[in-house]
């Protein structure tokens, strides 16, 4: 399906966005994957997707910081050629109740969650003009849609990410990209991992198909929208969530 295809996948070492390389390598796809360490995980994933049939590099970039996703998405065109897909998926949470939030927790959530996506599309997009072609997708949450206690800076930065994308979609629209948002529910990675047994057992109890989402659940998605096929579907939300907000 992704045969010739290049995609960029975002926080691609671990946990969703490991699925979301995978799939689009599975899927025909060479995939470029960017996260902030070099690492086990950052070697493992580029001979996963070799593994596969695969061109694959690795690149270390904060989204955070504009220089260096200028500089690596430089480096992903000089290397591969092109880039189709860019699937922002790097994350973080540092949670506390409102009160105690510091300010710079919550500028370090927005900064990567956020503006990290909007630094990403900025330096892909005249690539993607010159091409009229490209795929984004980026990863929300359910809590941009219905807010969590703890979490103001995540369900901030993740409602933000919404209006990003939607802003983005109408810009770019006849330029033949799209861009959508996936917002995952609870899904089993180290991120949720962090969570205490009792605050999980509560999640599970919001979900009406009674299961832990898995990353490569939210993996299928991002491949619905990245295909061709799809080109009809932008500024779309689409939930992976098993029914926790409907
Ligand atoms: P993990 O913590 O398992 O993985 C996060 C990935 O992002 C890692 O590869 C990490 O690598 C990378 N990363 C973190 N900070 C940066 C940064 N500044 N620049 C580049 N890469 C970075 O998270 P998940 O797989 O659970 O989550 C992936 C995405 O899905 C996130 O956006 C998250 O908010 C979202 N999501 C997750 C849900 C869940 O239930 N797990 C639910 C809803 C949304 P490194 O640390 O080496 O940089």
């Amino acid at each position: 399906m992704f045969d010739g295809k290049v995609a960029l996948v975002t926080g691609g070492t671990r946990g969703i966005g490991r699925a979301i390389a995978l799939k689009l390598a599975a899927e025909g796809a060479d995939v470029a994957v960017f996260a902030t360490k070099e690492n086990d995980a950052s070697k493992a994933i580029v001979e996963e997707i070799e593994t596969l049939g695969r061109k694959a590099a690795f690149f270390v970039c904060n989204v955070a910081d504009a220089e260096q996703v200028n500089t690596a998405v430089s480096g992903v065109i000089g290397q591969f050629g092109r880039i189709d897909i860019l699937v922002n998926n790097a994350g973080i949470t540092k949670d506390m109740l409102l009160l105690q939030m510091k300010e710079e927790d919550f500028d370090s959530v927005v900064d990567v969650n956020l503006k990290g996506c909007f630094h990403m599309i900025k330096a892909c997009i005249r690539p993607f003009v010159k091409q009229r072609y490209g795929r984004i997708i980026n990863i929300s949450s359910v809590v941009g849609m219905m807010g969590n206690v703890g979490q103001a800076n995540y369900a901030a930065s993740k409602a933000g990410i919404i209006g990003l994308t939607k802003s983005v979609a109408k810009e770019y629209a006849a330029k033949e990209i799209t861009c959508n948002a996936v917002a995952p529910g609870y899904i089993q990675t180290e991120m949720t991992g962090a969570l205490s047994e009792q605050a999980a057992e509560a999640i599970l109890n919001q979900v009406p198909v009674k299961r832990y989402g898995t990353p490569e659940d939210v993996a299928n998605a991002v491949s619905f929208l990245a295909a061709d096929t799809a080109s009809y579907i932008t500024g779309e939300v689409i939930k992976v969530d098993g029914g926790m907000y409907v």
